[in-house]
């Protein structure tokens, strides 16, 4: 087995480790510090996007900035997709890419979801290469069927990847939503500011069980978990003018501090709005929320 083969392998089962102690989102300094295998430290990130550490002989991890509210990393059918290092198809680390769907080598896909934060993502592996659109596209396979004595048998696996690789883009987007919506609002619940991110959810105000729903920003709103189960039901609704209403039959309930203080206080109070723009709660989203929880609350 190739020395390259070693520390790619080497590199999963640190992920795998750092995923059971952090979770599936690892700050950037982590994966730029990486790992140290026989006495030599392998980083998994450096400033370039196409990263291949000393003495590899493939690139090992390929990773994209977090993006504004609409993303296209992963919204087309199909694959991932995955930008060339600028425009240059010949540049050596577009060069290296190609080389590494070449000879089927496995890497490291690191998905960034909001500045700072990554999922990653192996193994993965450039699946096509357009040069039309300076763009590879990239499959994700089952990390469990990869091992240093069992390298993947690769052909077999092409209709396992495009089912693995459909259910991680739509990790991806559940994930990437619920981070960038909880940043947007400065971790705080918007109706109550609680400060605690293991307590907080990114509540969608079109459902995504709706045909209308979208993945975006403008559609969600960071509530804590008391919170988000009262929006979801209807017991708390937000005007479009960013007003929140309590349900008519529970203000008129009698019970203990935390009805009280945790729902029948925040009644025509204006919620916490991010500070950017293109964040804000879409007018047209929450009315179409509104109206029913206007129905329900007659
Ligand atoms: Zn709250």
């Amino acid at each position: 087995m190739s020395f390259d083969y070693e520390i790619r392998i080497a590199a999963f089962d640190w992920l795998k480790g750092q995923v059971a102690i952090h979770g599936d989102v690892l700050p950037r300094r982590l994966l730029e510090k990486g790992f140290v295998h026989s006495g030599q430290r392998i980083p998994l990130m450096s400033p370039q996007g196409i990263f291949r550490p000393k003495r590899l002989d493939y690139p090992l991890t390929i990773t994209t900035a977090p993006e504004g509210p609409y993303d296209d990393r992963v919204s087309t059918d199909g694959l991932l997709n995955y930008r060339y290092r600028g425009s240059d198809p010949s540049h050596r680390d577009n060069v290296g890419l190609r080389q590494a769907m070449r000879d089927k080598v496995p890497l490291i896909y690191l998905y960034g979801v909001v500045p700072g934060k990554y999922m990653a993502v192996w193994p993965v592996y450039i699946a096509a290469d357009d040069p039309g659109s300076l763009t590879f596209t990239v499959a994700v396979d089952d990390a469990s069927m990869i091992s240093v004595e069992r390298p993947m048998d690769y052909e077999l696996a092409e209709p396992r990847r495009a089912y693995i690789t459909s259910q991680v883009k739509v990790r991806l987007h559940q994930r990437g939503f619920r981070e960038r919506v909880i940043d947007a609002y400065r971790i705080q619940c918007a109706f109550c500011r609680l400060r605690h991110e293991e307590l907080l959810d990114a509540a969608h105000i079109i459902p995504d069980t709706e045909p209308e729903s979208r993945p975006t920003v403008n559609n969600g709103i960071a509530l804590c978990k008391l919170h988000h189960a009262a929006f979801d039901n209807f017991i708390i609704g937000v005007s479009p003018g960013y007003i929140i209403e309590v349900r008519e039959d529970v203000l008129k309930e009698h019970d203990g501090p935390m009805l009280q203080h945790g729902i029948k206080e925040l009644h025509r109070q204006r919620i916490i709005l991010p500070r950017r723009e293109e964040f804000m709660p879409d007018k047209g989203f929450l009315e179409w929320r509104y109206e029913r929880f206007k129905e329900v609350s007659v």
